[in-house]
């Protein structure tokens, strides 16, 4: 139903109309938790031809930022030897720069062909940390899918922007996506509060883009000095890591 939030299931009110596309949509907020979506997304065929839309021209910068921010995430965590699964993880690029770093990193995502990381697919099994970069945005049921996720681990690094407060209109804000279609649903802080008090999680945020539920007390200020300073991040852990990229050269020619 329309006037039931997706997310946490309460009523949303309608705040405007929109284009997606070629098509005329409604957008809702919830009362309860803030989240702001679209009307149900009868048009993501479409919207999706190409997994990855062609005006996303950020995607390489992003992917080298969330490498040195799953790195000193997982030194944060204590978790630097252990296994990291990318969902929605698109090409593999973020997989393939985190195994040259020396992260024991897999992906798993249905919906993109993997280009630059096969033979390093998450088949099943529990994991250290799960990262899902620019896919909040796109769950039809982000509590569903965020179980999903923990189910992975209970360490979740994610990315979407937070949408301003009083919420913008769709044509004052980019992040809505409309030429492309494939955001339905816009987090502010206190959704992402809602969703961690709800699992008994702590939520670090830098307050923008992006986010952390874990179930360890990671102090929030180090954690923002972390993202503030991730380009020296690499150099830091060097001598903790060692490349994976040899070792995977080998690994899958022995398999082929
Ligand atoms: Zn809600």
């Amino acid at each position: 139903m329309r006037d039931i939030c997706r997310l946490c299931g309460k009523h949303t009110l309608k705040i405007q109309v929109g284009r997606i596309l070629d098509i005329q949509i409604d957008y809702f907020e919830c009362l309860s938790c803030g989240y702001v979506q679209t009307e149900a997304p009868h048009w993501l065929d479409r919207a999706y031809r190409e997994a990855i839309n062609d005006s996303d021209t950020g995607l390489m910068m992003r992917n080298q930022r969330n490498a040195r921010i799953v790195l000193g995430t997982m030194f944060m965590l204590n978790i630097l030897e252990g296994v990291a699964v990318d969902c929605a993880g698109g090409y593999g690029i973020l997989v393939r720069m985190l195994r040259d770093y020396g992260i024991n990193a897999l992906w798993s995502d249905p919906y993109c062909k993997n280009l630059v990381a096969c033979g390093f697919e998450h088949e099943s099994g529990s994991a250290d940390l799960v990262t899902a970069f620019e896919a909040f945005e796109h769950f039809k049921q982000p509590s569903i899918e965020l179980d999903r996720l923990l189910e992975i681990s209970p360490n979740v690094l994610f990315s979407t922007n937070i949408i301003p407060e009083p919420t913008p209109k769709t044509d004052e804000w980019w992040y809505y996506g409309k030429e492309h279609g494939q955001h339905i649903g816009f987090f502010k802080f206190r959704t992402l509060q809602y969703l961690a008090q709800e699992r008994g999680l702590n939520l670090l945020s830098n307050g923008s883009s992006h986010h952390l539920f874990t179930s360890k007390n990671i102090n929030n200020n180090l954690w923002n000095l972390m993202m503030r300073f991730n380009k020296i991040v690499p150099r830091l852990l060097s001598r903790k890591l060692t490349s994976k990229t040899w070792q995977d050269h080998v690994h899958i020619v022995e398999r082929s």
